[in-house]
């Protein structure tokens, strides 16, 4: 039989591994690579006798050239995501997301791979549009403080669709909502890890300005399951992965309170720059493309997550 194999840029962060688990359960191989900026080498610590599976431990911006024969799939998922991490990281966050994905996109040329790239809802900034479909532009401020990851992916977005206009690399482009689930780190300041683990810890609840600001929020599984079948797709422009149900972050941490079962006091803290006010992904051209939607439902998701992060805290 020949088995396919697939590389996996950022196997050790939270998205990047459950991508690892699905297609070695699928029957791939997998080359893993990470250079452990914010990944973390627990989530991929069940794979240590995996025989189809090897890590690569560097950093995407160096070569890439190590790796040697047949390739099928690169996935590039390397990238800080956290507004904490990245800002944390402004210069890797751009490296990575510019001279990192070119990096990716010449593996792909060279061994023949489908090239998918893991891009994000923040390529809309603070929308206009709402809710937002593939067609909008945006609304992203270039020299603000989120710019360094915003700017990046955006750029991502053009190199990638660059080789596949001049160079013919068959590419695909995932435009990721907010996605939570077990792997999240408890510290990424993500809002769904900080607010699970302040509230097991019975500390106050920290909602960042008035809380109307909304997110949607995406149950990982849903998100790979997303991933799998776009790479399986011929569908060349972005699609728009994540779940449409919309929740303010206020009613986020009601929701939190009750899925705990903890009555900690909600308290404000200072909105950051350029947070987006809204964010809802148009999941219309999943549906039709890829027959995709989100599977798992909002305390179902929730429910796993905290259970995961109560072992954790
Ligand atoms: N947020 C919050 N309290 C926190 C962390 C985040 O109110 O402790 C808010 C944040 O201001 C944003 C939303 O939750 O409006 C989602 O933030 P996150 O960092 O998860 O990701 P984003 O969607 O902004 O990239």
């Amino acid at each position: 039989m020949n088995e396919q194999r697939v590389v996996v840029l950022g196997a050790a962060g939270f998205i990047g591994s459950h991508l690892v688990d699905r297609f070695l359960a699928e029957g791939w191989r997998v080359t893993g690579v990470d250079d452990f900026i914010t990944g973390t080498r627990r989530n991929l610590e069940h794979l240590a006798r995996e025989p189809r599976f090897d890590l690569l431990e560097q950093d995407i911006c160096g070569s890439l050239d190590g790796i040697r024969g047949e390739v099928d799939a690169v996935l590039d998922f390397a990238s800080p995501a956290s507004p904490i991490d990245y800002l944390e990281h402004p210069f890797e966050t751009l490296h990575v997301g510019s001279i990192g994905v070119e990096n990716a996109l010449r593996l792909a040329k060279r061994t023949g791979a489908i090239f998918l790239l893991s891009s994000t809802s923040e390529v809309y900034g603070d929308p206009l549009e709402h809710p937002q479909r593939e067609s909008y532009w945006g609304n992203v401020n270039p020299i603000g403080p989120r710019a360094v990851y915003d700017e990046a992916k955006r750029f991502a977005e053009a190199i990638t669709m660059a080789y596949r206009r001049y160079e013919k690399v068959p590419i695909r482009i995932a435009r990721i909502f907010n996605t939570y689930g077990p792997r999240m780190r408890l510290d990424d300041g993500r809002v769904v890890p900080a607010f699970v683990a302040q509230a097991l810890r019975g500390e106050p609840i920290t909602v960042f300005g008035d809380g109307s600001q909304t997110r949607s929020f995406c149950y990982v599984d849903d998100n790979v399951e997303g991933m799998w079948r776009l790479l399986h797709s011929k569908y060349e422009e972005p699609v728009n992965i994540g779940n449409p149900h919309e929740l303010s972050i206020l009613e986020f941490a009601k929701a939190v309170q009750r899925l705990v079962g903890s009555d900690v006091p909600i308290v404000t803290k200072p909105l950051p720059q350029d947070d987006p006010r809204l964010r809802r992904p148009d999941i219309t051209r999943a549906r039709e493309v890829l027959g995709w939607e989100p599977k798992i439902g909002f305390d179902e998701g929730m429910g796993r997550t905290i259970a995961w992060f109560r072992q954790q805290v």
